[in-house]
């Protein structure tokens, strides 16, 4: 079969594999369908890795944002069957009762994770971006007919959901929302869909704050532009009740600390590169403020299907792009633009 290989920086081909075959009563075999290039599967291809301790040592089949149809299943595997569509959550954690987290019910951070499309581990887990995979039952939702391109967002969706999650209850909450990447529009939809009374967006950019507008964002503000804006969301220590910080900038996270009330909640959902992190803590220090890292997802991943498939939340806005699996490197070279959203590779 074909699949997307990642040989190392910058070289990424559209070749031959072996099939993935199901080795377990519990795993499925999916045809994929389509797929979307994540910021991790971009830092693999620009840099070769992630900072300097995860790094692409070997060929990778990239991508862990997916959805498809399965192709076969396992002995044990009794509510999925040939031709259901699923969509995939990328985590297998191991489930062994001797991993403390797994056996306390945080699968997130199982020492003993394969993450589809992840370098984390050698050798490497491969990833999605193939005509077929082979999964754990528990990584298959399965949904009823559903666009392809919709489904492949429910991985991004569920580390918005997850960011919400963090905030803990957001009805009738004023929310910011720093950061219109992708995942900063999902956390939009997001905190609106699961109750908050207002979102507000801020961006350097123009396009992505009006696909914000798109999600549901109440009022949308570019920081570079107007950052009188910004300084009127300041005053009296902090114009809102809690904040999702998704631009993993140092600068911007000090900025979304200013803006948040006393007492309020930031979910950190961008990830700082080494170098960017925040270097003025004094709004942080003076107000009580709670600061939660937002690192995946788990429980997430039901409900923000559930969002897709009920068509609560509509995520195509940001769809940029759409290329057919062989033509992955045009794909990646779209997703690594500064002026595309989501691109996505599709195998049908
Ligand atoms: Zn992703
Ligand atoms: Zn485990």
């Amino acid at each position: 079969m074909k699949a997307c290989v990642l040989h190392g920086k910058g070289d990424l081909r559209y070749e031959d594999v072996a099939d993935p075959i199901i080795s377990t009563d519990d795993e499925v075999k999916v045809k994929i369908l389509a797929g979307g290039i994540c910021g991790s599967d971009q830092h693999y291809y620009l840099e070769g890795g992630i900072g300097t301790s995860i790094v692409v040592r070997e060929p990778i089949v990239i991508g862990h944002e997916g959805c498809g149809v399965v192709e076969a299943v396992g002995a044990n595997v009794k509510d999925l069957k040939q031709g259901d569509m699923v969509i995939i959550r990328p985590a297998r954690p191991c489930f062994k009762p001797d991993c403390y987290y797994c056996s306390h019910h945080m699968y997130s951070y199982c020492e003993n994770m394969r993450h589809l499309g992840s370098a984390i581990t050698f050798p490497h887990v491969q990833g999605l971006f193939a005509e077929s995979v082979v999964v754990h039952q528990v990584q298959c939702r399965k949904v009823r007919e559903m666009k392809p391109d919709v489904a492949a967002f429910a991985e991004p969706l569920s580390v918005a959901f997850n960011g919400v999650h963090q905030l803990g209850d957001v009805i009738g909450k004023d929310v910011l929302v720093m950061g219109t990447g992708p995942i900063g529009l999902l956390c939009v939809a997001a905190a609106k869909v699961l109750g908050a009374n207002s979102v507000t967006a801020v961006d350097i950019r123009d396009e992505p704050l009006s696909i914000a507008k798109k999600m549901g964002a109440d009022a949308v503000i570019n920081s570079k532009t107007d950052p009188q804006a910004i300084e009127a969301l300041c005053v009296h220590k902090g114009q809102f009740d809690c904040a999702l910080e998704a631009t993993g900038n140092g600068f911007a996270c000090e900025q979304t600390m200013k803006m948040v009330r006393p007492e309020g909640v930031i979910s950190q959902v961008g990830m700082f590169g080494s170098g960017h992190q925040p270097k003025d803590f004094g709004a942080f220090a003076t107000k009580g403020l709670k600061w939660h890292s937002v690192f995946r997802f788990y429980s997430e991943f039901g409900p923000a299907v559930n969002a897709l498939e009920s068509g609560r939340i509509d995520p195509l806005p940001l769809l940029s792009a759409s290329y057919p699996a062989e033509q992955c490197v045009e794909a990646m070279e779209a997703a690594v633009s500064p002026t595309t959203c989501k691109v996505q590779v599709r195998f049908y």
